[in-house]
């Protein structure tokens, strides 16, 4: 396998000499339906993916860092994504010879998504904007079978009106004030003849060294944007609770520097009783720790102490453990039953996303067994008559009445085997 992929990659190179450019769907891993938001997901990560910041000496990836950008323009824009869904790049390239369309530089483009002048790595001067923070709510049922959703948060944005300029008009002039070096020297006279030179920001750009008269209207010359930003998430089966998910270069963009990652904590939601578990709404619901799964079953006097019940609870995925007791099986109040591979699924951090039926956590159930409130008249008199015959025993003793006294403690029933 890991001497094929370069020989495949040589030959869709050669590939793309014979038959001219690639689809430009295809370059994205789309399809011909695809909505802009995910042309704009593509694009995200496809660019970050063949940056040749990330890929030195790799003209592959710098070819593909190209075409990635090519693609994206011809498709984000109606106008010519309609041209090349009739024309192909034959009617793209003719619409661009009379002029319609622009094209951007490909760091600039990338520049516009990321920040930073198109660069990342640690290039010198080059800054890094904080990594943000975000917290998204799971729910338990999630974290089981495993989820692809998505979550919202403000993110700060380079301006597509303005592209980062500032300016409606596109236009930004360098400052005349400071001649574009954002500082000014001022000469202070200290005594006659005496002069002091300090440094001090420039108070015409406010340091930035351009100007501009024609304020964007959307951004008001602020060159970013902050708004409600989608983001995808995927939840594998048995993640653990608190797993923290990175987005390179995914937290807030700005102009003046290269977006900082985004770092989502994947936090277990209170289980929403309703929801999560329509048929047990009486406080009953699966509590997770690490890859073991509890859940706390209420029996009733008669069923601890004589057995003959069962009981099915259904699991997280829709499957239902079965326990049961035969009748004269005693279960004592507290008793924690083992029910083995019943638990969370386990995940590993490697990446490997086989899972085997085997490799699931426990499931323990802890009994709790609840006395009537009131007695019958008739129950009185026989509870009363049986335990007229136990007065002064100690509960030593009473394990020895029972007749099974190894067995008292120990009722770890394979219930979940016989379904
Ligand atoms: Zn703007
Ligand atoms: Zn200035």
């Amino acid at each position: 396998m890991l001497l094929r992929r370069p020989a495949l990659l040589f030959l869709l190179t050669l590939a793309q000499f014979v038959l001219g450019l690639e689809d430009y769907y295809k370059v994205l891993g789309l399809n011909k339906q695809a909505s802009d938001r995910e042309i704009k997901s593509a694009y995200r990560q496809l660019s970050k993916k063949f940056h040749p910041d990330k890929n030195p000496n790799d003209e592959t990836a710098k070819d593909k860092f190209v075409e990635v950008s090519e693609a994206y323009e011809a498709l984000i824009d109606p106008e010519s994504r309609k041209v090349y869904d009739q024309y192909g790049h034959e009617g793209l390239k003719q619409r661009q010879q009379g002029g319609g369309g622009q094209h951007h530089d490909p760091f600039d483009l990338f520049s516009r998504f990321f920040g930073g002048g198109g660069h990342f790595g640690n290039q010198p001067g080059q800054r890094r904007g904080p990594n943000i923070e975000v917290k998204v709510g799971i729910a338990l049922r999630d974290f089981y079978n495993g989820r692809t959703t998505e979550f919202q948060w403000d993110k700060q944005q380079i301006c597509e009106e303005c592209e980062g300029t500032g300016a409606a008009d596109g236009h930004v002039d360098t400052c005349r004030s400071c001649n574009g070096h954002g500082v000014k020297l001022v000469r202070h006279q200290l005594a006659p003849g005496m002069f002091q030179q300090v440094q001090m920001q420039c108070d015409q750009c406010g340091g930035r060294g351009k100007t501009i008269k024609h304020k964007c209207p959307v951004c008001a010359g602020q060159r970013v944007v902050r708004k409600p930003t989608t983001v995808s998430l995927t939840v594998q089966p048995g993640m653990a609770d608190n797993v923290k998910i990175v987005y390179d270069n995914e937290a807030d963009a700005s102009p003046d520097y290269v977006a900082g990652d985004l770092i989502v904590t994947l936090v277990e939601k209170e289980p929403d009783l309703e929801n999560d578990n329509p048929e047990h709404v009486d406080g009953v619901f699966f509590r997770r720790k690490g890859d073991d799964l509890f859940w706390r079953e209420i029996l009733s006097l008669r069923e601890a102490w004589m057995g003959d019940w069962t009981r099915n609870i259904t699991h997280l995925d829709g499957h239902v453990v079965r326990l049961l007791r035969k009748r004269g099986e005693v279960v004592q109040p507290g008793h924690v039953e083992t029910v083995p591979g019943e638990g969370m699924p386990k995940w590993h951090e490697d990446g490997d996303s086989v899972y085997h039926k085997t490799e699931f956590g426990n499931l323990y159930v802890e009994y709790v067994v609840v006395l009537p409130d009131q007695m019958e008249s008739g129950m009185e008199k026989d509870f009363w008559a049986v335990f007229q015959k136990w007065r002064g025993k100690k509960a030593v003793d009473l394990h020895k009445d029972s007749g099974r006294p190894d067995k008292i403690l120990e009722h770890d029933g394979h219930a979940h085997e016989e379904l």
